[in-house]
């Protein structure tokens, strides 16, 4: 097999055969990208960041004919192709292009005791990085890595999911559009096997992102190579709604949280907590809403939800749905496939039976969202947290200050309060999980970070301040002495700390006086 076969999941269609890049080949591509880093690393950051200027203007200018092929090959309705994935972009772009020069200036580090001395960061790229990335976001995600990465002064290969590799196309071709300079950005096509041989040409650090079962095997190989790894993975994200909580505006966002982009989405609300006194007006409100969603293929923005994307993901609903069926749940709407297996309905499950059972426990990625009760906050944090993923929770109700509370309970990397999913598109807010969700941040101030290295600068602060440093060889009586009154710095008291003062100095003199250093 030497090449792919992009399909639309809502048709069938072919859209295009695309050449796959041959594991052999990985040699020449990864010399390519660390002679072009070498020169990219040189060019100042503040010209960096005017080639994002650049590539926003690209992005721009082909946004419908992105949208198009990002609704094509993923199976999303246009708008969400647009308002989650382009729009985001341009953000995303505009964040970096004004903010990545200060991030990544020098920055002074104030020393406690060392007066004489000085310390600075500095961050300098890794060199060559890895971008792995999943199909579910195909433009957004991978982009994000690639722009941070690139801002920040490395060269990037960038394999695309094989079920999106158009989009990943695009995002090659738009980046050559804008000026980058060759080889900086190179993208390869083609399976797991290919992200694996990627690996093992030792990238200087791998940003993946995709489910955790590959996380394990990304990470497993990236040990052998010692290389670091960004991993972004699962999620069973939870909602509560407490008991103040307007219904509408509850029911609205649980409905948008959990359906859209088909319920594919990392950040999906998969599991919404109730509290029990609302449980029936909420569930009942939040069918009427399901009911009027309208399923299909994305034709000129006339639809609400698209197609499954992914043939294997199907067995995961089923599998899940018959556990839950077993145990007793109650399938509130929804539950069953299109006669042609493209799309599964909306739906909702309920009981508390569920609560140990994979539709409850194991990440769906897909139409679906389980509900249950709770009687309290305590119970409602405690069900929240027990799961194995910890990528985003939300609260909805009127009282802030409570929520805020609860936010700091959630083992989780994103609390929105009154909102939903929406944050993984924000440049400037930090984005990853806790516990199997993952580790390391992607987008914001602490996501650039990532993409650098940190080399500490230590030095006199002026010149003329030029002498051996006190610690160093002979040791000696007065040497120890004048080091034991030191401690007396950090006591709590000022008295103490006064006290030692006058034999301080006395032995500091006779130690620098009579004593040589080596
Ligand atoms: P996946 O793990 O199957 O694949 C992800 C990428 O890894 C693909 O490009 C794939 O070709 C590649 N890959 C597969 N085996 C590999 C190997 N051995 N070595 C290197 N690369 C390999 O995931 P998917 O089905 O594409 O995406 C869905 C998953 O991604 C879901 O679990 C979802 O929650 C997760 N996701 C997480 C986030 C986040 O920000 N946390 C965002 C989107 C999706």
């Amino acid at each position: 097999m030497s090449t792919l076969i992009s399909r639309n999941p809502a048709t069938g269609e072919i859209i295009q055969e695309i050449q796959l890049t041959s594991v052999e080949s990985m040699t020449e591509i990864f010399e390519r990208a660390q002679s072009a880093q070498k020169q990219w690393a040189n060019v100042p950051a503040k010209k960096r960041a005017s080639y994002l200027l650049q590539l926003r203007e690209v992005l721009v200018q082909r946004a419908d004919e992105l949208i198009d092929i990002i609704s094509r090959e993923n199976g999303k309705p246009q708008f969400e192709a647009l308002s989650n994935e382009i729009i985001p972009s341009a953000d995303l772009l505009t964040f970096f292009a004004k903010n990545a020069p200060r991030v990544l200036k020098d920055q002074r580090i104030p020393l406690v005791l060392m007066k004489h001395r000085r310390s600075d960061l500095n961050y300098w790229p890794i060199g060559v990085v890895a971008v792995i990335s999943p199909w579910n976001y195909p433009f957004l995600l991978p982009f994000a890595d690639i722009v941070m990465a690139l801002v920040a002064g490395n060269a990037v290969i960038f394999k695309p999911s094989e079920v999106t590799p158009s989009v990943g196309l695009r995002i090659q071709d738009i980046c050559s559009e804008a000026g980058l300079p060759p080889f900086v950005l190179q993208t390869v096509i083609g399976t797991g096997d290919l992200g694996a041989a990627l690996i093992d040409k030792k990238p200087g650090k791998i940003f993946f992102t995709g489910s955790v079962a590959t996380g394990k095997k990304v990470m497993e190989a990236a040990a052998r190579h010692l290389i670091p790894v960004n991993l972004e993975l699962g999620g069973k994200d939870a909602m509560i709604v407490l008991p103040d909580a307007d219904l509408d505006y509850a029911t609205s966002a649980a409905l948008w949280g959990s359906m859209s982009n088909s319920g594919q989405i990392c950040a999906s609300v998969e599991r919404i907590l109730v509290h029990e006194r609302i449980k029936e007006p909420f569930m009942e409100l939040l069918k009427a809403k399901i009911r009027l969603l309208r399923q299909g293929p994305s034709v000129d923005g006339r639809n609400d939800i698209g197609p499954i994307t992914l043939e294997k993901q199907k067995s995961i609903y089923s599998q899940q749905m018959e556990e839950a069926k077993a145990k007793g749940a109650t399938f509130e709407i929804g539950g069953e496939f299109s006669s042609d297996r493209r799309y599964l309905a909306p739906t909702l499950v309920s009981g508390q039976e569920i609560e140990e059972t994979s539709i409850y426990q194991e990440e769906t990625f897909g139409p679906v969202a389980a509900i249950t009760t709770f009687k309290s906050v305590a119970e409602a944090i405690e069900k929240a947290n027990h799961n194995r993923y910890g990528l985003l929770a939300s609260i909805i109700t009127k009282n802030i200050p409570l929520a805020e509370d609860m936010a700091r309970q959630l083992e989780v990397g994103t609390v929105t309060i009154n909102e939903v999913v929406y944050t993984a598109g924000l440049g400037e807010t930090p984005w990853g999980g806790v516990k199997d969700s993952g580790f390391g941040r992607t987008h914001s101030e602490a996501g650039l970070y990532e993409f650098v290295n940190v080399r500490h600068i230590h030095k006199p602060r002026s010149s003329w301040l030029y002498f051996k440093s006190p610690w160093w060889f002979p040791y000696t009586t007065f040497q120890y002495i004048t080091f034991r009154l030191l401690l007396n710095l950090y006591r709590r008291s000022w008295v103490e700390k006064i006290k030692i003062f006058p034999h301080f100095l006395w032995n500091f003199i006779q130690f620098i006086k009579l004593e040589k250093r080596l």
